[in-house]
């Protein structure tokens, strides 16, 4: 139904007057009336709500328009997450109408009848909808280091989940024994009839009693209160994978609560949180770090060593390196999720002014200060700023 064009459902025109929607819808409800569908008045049921669906948004404008540009996508959250329901539906005094010319002269019970029998359904009393209810999904926090991501790994975490009780084995009854719930009476969900004049409204909703499993248990185990569910602590691997984002969540099936009786059970989502590394700031696949170097080795070149998320790597300091400039070491950073490549270390150099000079040191540096001098006297205060 959701492929289903709501122009074909009425069988209108693309550029059909207001008129002319109206007219067919009223030619289509006449038509599955129910009472004129005895063989299958469930299919007719259906019918008639989808062309209302149809009726809904080609009978206003706004709808109609935003339906012409972005298809049922647009008209989507006029409805609820179900789709369109007979509590979306604006035009009951039109439905009123149609039936009262079509169905004037018959006497008893009227346009009441028709509505109760439409809106509410006869037969959908009869049909249920029963469900079983999956278990709860569950979320959980999961830390991890720098490292853990690097080449993936494996790792075993606990958590506190609803099994299934042992002493029931999941049914919540003693004996074993379920019966029909008496509020919905098996159906899983109950009504709600209003009334508002002569139209009859009617809610129906999940049953509260046996939350729409359409049966409760007979005598209730004792141990989990006839849930048939029992919190305990279990522990499990979960698989990291290499270059996980920060707050990207894995996807256990069937790890969240068990399901009530017997229902399947729910997912249960690990969500990754990256710790902080007291070295490398994470940027994308790259890994930043500032590396302090000495002022000599700025001056001079050098090589130094650099820690990696694995060990030590050798990087060759050129001379007259400035603070600030960075360095890369190549494939040494994090795995790019979805693709074969590899990050980068990306290191800044600060070079660190000494400090606490012994007596020698302060005439070495006075001494090149002098020299330094001379070489650089022509030049203007700019062109040092500028550091030529
Ligand atoms: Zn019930
Ligand atoms: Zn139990």
């Amino acid at each position: 139904m959701a492929g289903k064009d709501y122009y074909d459902i009425l069988g209108v025109d693309k550029d059909a007057s207001e008129d002319e929607i109206k007219k067919a819808y009223r030619k289509k409800a006449k038509k599955y009336h129910p009472d004129k569908n005895p063989d299958n008045p469930d299919e007719a049921r259906e019918k008639f709500k989808e062309i209302s669906e149809a009726y809904e948004v080609l009978a206003d404008d706004k709808k109609r328009k935003r339906y012409d540009q972005y298809g049922k996508a647009g008209v989507e959250k006029d409805f609820g997450s179900g789709g369109f329901q007979w509590s979306d539906f604006s035009h009951r005094d039109d439905v009123e109408d149609i039936f009262s010319e079509f169905f004037g002269g018959r006497g008893r019970g009227g346009i009441e009848d028709i509505f109760s029998s439409f809106f509410g359904g006869r037969s959908s009393s009869r049909r249920g909808r029963r469900k079983k209810r999956r278990g709860k999904d569950l979320q959980i926090t999961f830390e991890v280091d720098l490292e853990d991501i690097k080449e993936g790994t494996e790792k075993t975490i606990k958590i506190n989940r609803n099994g299934r009780c042992d002493e029931c084995g999941g049914g919540g009854s003693k004996s074993g024994g379920t019966k029909t719930c008496p509020k919905c009476e098996g159906r899983g969900e109950v009504k709600n009839v209003q009334r508002r004049g002569i139209q009859q409204l009617i809610q129906v909703q999940t049953c509260p009693k046996c939350q729409g499993s359409g049966e409760i248990v007979e005598d209730p185990c004792p141990k989990c209160n006839g849930s048939g569910l029992m919190e305990r602590e279990e522990t499990m691997t979960i698989k990291v994978p290499p270059g996980a984002e920060n707050g990207s969540r894995l996807r256990v099936r069937g790890k969240g609560d068990a399901g009530k009786r017997g229902a399947p059970a729910g997912d249960l989502y690990v969500q990754l949180r990256i710790k902080p590394h007291e070295i490398f700031e994470r940027r994308g696949s790259d890994l930043y770090m500032k590396l302090p170097i000495k002022m000599t080795t700025a001056a001079l070149g050098d090589k130094v060593e650099v820690p990696t998320l694995e060990d030590m790597e050798t990087l060759k300091i050129p001379p007259g390196t400035q603070s600030g400039e960075t360095f890369r070491l190549s494939d040494e950073g994090l795995p790019k999720m979805n693709s074969n490549r590899i990050g980068d270390i990306i290191v800044e150099v600060k070079v660190k002014t000494p400090k606490n000079l012994t007596k020698k040191q302060k005439e070495l540096l006075r001494e090149f200060s002098r020299i330094e001098g001379d070489a650089k006297e022509k030049k203007s205060f700019f062109d040092k700023i500028r550091g030529n």
